[in-house]
């Protein structure tokens, strides 16, 4: 353990498509960025398959080569991605301030600026066969996976605007729909809720909850039951997208910046700027509304953007190209 406390002038947080291509534009404007990247590098994209809607790709990418692209991209520029978790934060309140982190639960360092982009976790229903079928036919993102069961039959798990949007998606794409719903009605709104019902090729079914996801490798089929009567029934599906929520990944935030009441970072207008001078938030952790890996890297863009105007503001750039040439 070090006891050196070490001082970087830009922190990033999260190594998804926010962080790395924050850490891209910092390197490029010379904020010599240090990078966490958090238990999973790679964000949420290292657990898809194939991506075929990030522009600049014609034939799609798997989600980790995208990944370790984007990781060599921002190194290129002098970024410096460090495997770890930063596990608490003392951020300072005023203009100026310096931000106090601990990395892994024991390095010290003190940020300059600190850019979040530590995303959020789609949450699975978290039974067994679930579990060893996510990436086999079980996903969490309908936008992301919903292409490779052109013509099939899917099942959707929850009741919410996302799941109802994403049926209604699933449903321009698949053979037939189900949707599982736990209560006697859903939560989306009357809108969403109507639209559901307007599509012939989704079928809604009340009260109902996965009993087991069947097949061995693939997903091959759903064993439903009814909570009201106990009655399980099997039907053949070659995907299950669970649509369930997701949760932000903020906690070590908590009391220190302003997020709603599920915990997503809230941001200043068409900003990335928090409620706290020189901590800017980006990607999933800050969006619950458009979640795209594409969305995300532009929200990335525009912190690093922001870090570097905040830094101007407070004489630390101006000083960081006199250092470089010697001035
Ligand atoms: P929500 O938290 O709104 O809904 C989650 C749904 O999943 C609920 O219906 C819940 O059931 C169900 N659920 C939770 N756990 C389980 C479980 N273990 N088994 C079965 N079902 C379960 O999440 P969303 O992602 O849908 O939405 C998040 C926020 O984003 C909301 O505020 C939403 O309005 C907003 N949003 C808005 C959109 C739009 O306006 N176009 C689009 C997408 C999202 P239950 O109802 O029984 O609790």
């Amino acid at each position: 353990m070090s006891d050196k406390i070490e001082r970087v002038k830009t922190l990033i947080i999260g190594s998804g498509p926010a962080g790395y291509t924050a850490a891209i534009y910092a390197a490029r404007a010379d904020l010599k960025p240090v990078m966490y990247t958090g238990m999973e590098p790679g964000g949420q994209l290292t657990t898809t398959t194939e991506v075929d809607n990030f522009p600049g790709y014609p034939e799609g990418i798997d989600g980790p080569t995208m990944m370790v692209q984007l990781q060599q991209q921002a190194e290129r520029f002098g970024t410096e991605v460090r495997i770890g978790m930063i596990t608490s934060v003392e951020f300072s309140k005023e203009k100026g301030g310096i931000h106090k982190v601990t990395a892994d639960g024991e390095k010290q360092i003190e940020a300059e600026t600190i850019i979040i982009s530590t995303g959020a976790s789609a949450k699975y229903l978290n039974i067994p066969s679930e579990q060893r079928l996510r990436g086999g036919g079980v996903s969490a993102c309908a936008v992301c996976d919903g292409f490779f069961y052109k013509g099939q039959d899917v099942a959707i798990v929850g009741a919410g605007d996302t799941a109802a949007e994403e049926a209604s998606y699933l449903a321009n794409i698949c053979n037939k729909v189900t949707m599982l719903v736990r209560r006697d009605e859903m939560r989306a709104s009357k809108a969403m809720q109507h639209r559901v019902h307007s599509i012939k090729n989704i079928e809604v079914r009340y009260n109902t909850e996965v009993d087991e996801v069947l097949g061995e490798q693939v997903v091959e089929g759903l064993r439903m039951k009814n909570n009201k009567t106990g009655e399980k029934e099997e039907i053949a599906i070659t995907g299950l997208f669970v649509a369930i929520g997701h949760k932000p990944n903020t906690d070590i935030f908590k009391g220190q910046l302003d997020m709603d009441e599920t915990g997503y970072l809230i941001t200043k207008g068409k900003s990335t700027k928090t409620n706290l001078p020189g901590v800017f938030a980006s990607g999933d952790a800050q969006d619950k509304e458009y979640r795209q890996a594409v969305t995300a890297a532009g929200s990335g863009c525009m912190a690093a953007l922001d870090a570097e105007r905040y830094l101007a503001s407070i004489g630390s750039v101006e000083e960081a190209v006199a250092d470089q040439y010697k001035l």
